[in-house]
């Protein structure tokens, strides 16, 4: 070999060592300069996060406050069903009110609302006791006449009085008190036309001197329905419903029931 192709191998094979030296410098300074990057995105990302978790927390705060409100909440209607429950007991109507009404603590979030389910149920349990019970007025008129010994209209002579009479115009409707049977829809000496209703708990109530009765024996009649119209029929010396409430036979004074006022109110 000669000694000027020995020197050209040699500035060949130099000029290769720097190039590749210089390649990789410059790769692995783009190396340094991309990890650099790639931190700098992950320390932005985990501040993102750590924003992000700080919000959360701050939910789960305000929400657990709310909750603890919420539980406050359920435990004052529970308080009202109970005395709603009392004040049914002091009429003699006592009722089973559904499962439930137990405090349940608030961590327990499906618990809270089973808590809720239940005091929804003893509320339609309410709801519907209402409905069943003959509270509420038939007629909208004036009270004529209260229960009890009167002087009779006819005769002057000292007598009891079974019912109440309210004030009508010829014709006005009248309404059932109460969920029942038509036990009777007729005539009735002394009380004219007249229907009887049979509800739950023991009550009947009676509606006297109609003009015109609306509804036959053994229908159903819900809290509300008209069931004639108030006249004079029979013993009456004018317009007016002769309204009568008994339980297991016995008169009870309608305006026990009449009234949701301060004895029997909720
Ligand atoms: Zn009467």
């Amino acid at each position: 070999m000669r000694k000027s192709n020995l020197m050209k191998y040699y500035i060949i094979g130099l000029t290769l060592i720097s190039f590749t030296a210089l390649f990789l410098s410059l790769n692995s300074s783009g190396d340094v300069k991309q990890l650099k990057q790639k931190l700098s995105q992950k320390d932005e990302i985990i501040t993102q996060l750590k924003k992000q978790i700080q919000e959360k927390d701050k939910k789960i705060q305000e929400l657990s406050q709310e909750k603890e409100a919420l539980v406050e909440k359920l435990k004052i209607i529970e308080e009202k069903i109970k005395k709603a429950n009392k004040t049914l007991k002091r009429k003699g109507i006592r009722i089973r009110l559904p499962q439930g009404g137990r405090f349940i603590p608030a961590e327990e979030g499906k618990k809270l609302q089973l808590y809720a389910d239940s005091l929804d149920k003893n509320i339609d349990k309410l709801l519907k006791v209402m409905a069943d019970v003959p509270i509420g007025v038939p007629l909208y008129g004036r009270i004529t006449s209260r229960f009890g010994y009167r002087r009779d209209p006819f005769n002057g002579r000292r007598a009891f009085h079974s019912g109440i009479d309210l004030r009508a115009r010829y014709k006005q409707p009248v309404f059932a008190t109460a969920n029942g049977y038509v036990e009777f829809a007729g005539w009735s000496s002394g009380y004219g036309k007249l229907v009887i209703i049979r509800h739950k708990y023991g009550y009947k109530t009676y509606y006297g001197h109609l003009a015109k009765i609306r509804v036959k024996k053994g229908r159903w009649v819900k809290a509300g329905t008209v069931i004639g119209y108030a006249g004079s029929t029979g013993r009456s010396t004018g317009v007016h419903l002769h309204y009568e409430i008994r339980r297991y036979g016995k008169l009870v004074n309608p305006l026990r029931l009449l009234y949701l006022n301060r004895t029997n109110s909720f």
